[in-house]
């Protein structure tokens, strides 16, 4: 019912940093980016990928992951209006951080300070304000390891100097390759509508079963066996016995959240880490697990407990799921009933 607070192994300092710096994170998802913005980014992958022969469904998970942190810290990582690209790269990265002129569009004095600013337009600038320069030198600062898996990885994280970033990379461009488009999206809510279920707010509830913490999810009441359904696009990210959660599981969708089902009864057998879900797929089944060793069932009714985390880079904040599990009630109803 109560997941802790998922740690990095940069744990504390990153935690200090987290308190000191970014406040309090937002909440809310974010819209779906519209046709033309996606249009956009395409032919903005499209291009980079020329210059530099990465797949652009690796420059897609990239961006997005870029994306995906520009939207939790807007302050840090300010964006254009007009920005096609999620790349957020500061001022003295790119000129280089003894250039006297941080705007310096000058690829060959942005090289010789040591910056990573570079023209991938072919306009002879090194602007910090264009899409394609952008992503074009986070790119080549990736590849500068290689670009065959392994390599990549290496790249991606003497860039990022981040486990964590490592993998939604590689967890965004197995998704983009396993559908083969940039948009991906649509939710459902995650017990079938036509089940027998209940749930109300319970946000920050201090009376959750089994805690005297807040309790970061929702839950949401139904028989044992109830199937349960992931509510995204996403990949699963761990399964298997957790002592609060009981059997239970994990999924990281594209929008850098993950979702946290627990107390199952069990799992559907297949799935398992790494592996591709949609909204509406079978994951496992309503149950009372959790609270004890391993197999331990029954210490309160049967129910799911569903929880979100927002990922910020080095650390993951729980928000109140509740108005999404409403909304993706709703949407589903409403389908429903067109369908019929
Ligand atoms: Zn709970």
């Amino acid at each position: 019912m109560r997941p802790r607070l998922r740690r990095s192994i940069n744990g504390v300092l990153a935690l200090i940093l987290a308190f000191g710096l970014c406040g309090i994170p937002s909440v809310a998802t974010a819209a779906p980016a519209q046709p033309d913005q996606i249009k956009k980014r395409v032919q903005l992958y499209d291009r980079v990928s020329v210059l530099t022969g990465l797949d652009w469904t690796v420059l897609a998970a990239i961006d997005q992951y870029e994306r995906t942190m520009s939207r939790a810290h807007p302050k840090t990582r300010p964006l254009r209006e007009t920005a096609v690209t999620g790349v957020y790269i500061p001022p003295t990265e790119w000129s280089g951080v003894l250039n006297p002129d941080e705007g310096d569009t000058e690829p060959a004095s942005i090289r010789f300070f040591q910056g990573i600013g570079r023209d991938g337009s072919g306009d002879r600038l090194a602007d910090r304000n264009q899409d394609e320069d952008l992503l074009f030198s986070v790119a080549a600062e990736v590849l500068r390891y290689g670009s065959v898996r392994e390599d990549f990885a290496i790249g991606l994280w003497e860039y990022y100097q981040n486990t964590r970033a490592v993998q939604r990379i590689l967890q965004f461009a197995k998704l983009y390759k396993t559908f083969g488009k940039p948009d991906i999206t649509g939710n459902a809510f995650p017990l079938p509508l036509n089940s027998v279920y209940s749930f109300r707010s319970t946000w920050g509830n201090s009376r959750s079963w089994g805690g005297y913490r807040i309790h970061e999810g929702t839950d949401i009441f139904a028989e044992q066996g109830v199937p349960v359904r992931s509510t995204c696009y996403g990949i699963v990210e761990i399964k298997g016995w957790n002592r609060y959660g009981g059997w239970r599981i994990g999924i990281r969708d594209l929008n850098n959240l993950y979702h946290y089902y627990a107390h199952l009864s069990g799992f559907e057998k297949t799935l398992k880490a790494g592996d591709v879900v949609r909204p509406g797929q079978v994951i496992g089944w309503v149950g009372s697990s959790g609270y004890g060793r391993p197999g331990t069932q029954g210490k309160f009714p049967p129910h799911l407990h569903y929880g979100v985390y927002r990922d910020r880079g080095l650390v993951e904040w729980a928000f109140d799921p509740y108005p999404l599990l409403k909304r993706w009630e709703r949407d589903e109803r409403k389908s429903l009933k067109v369908h019929r």
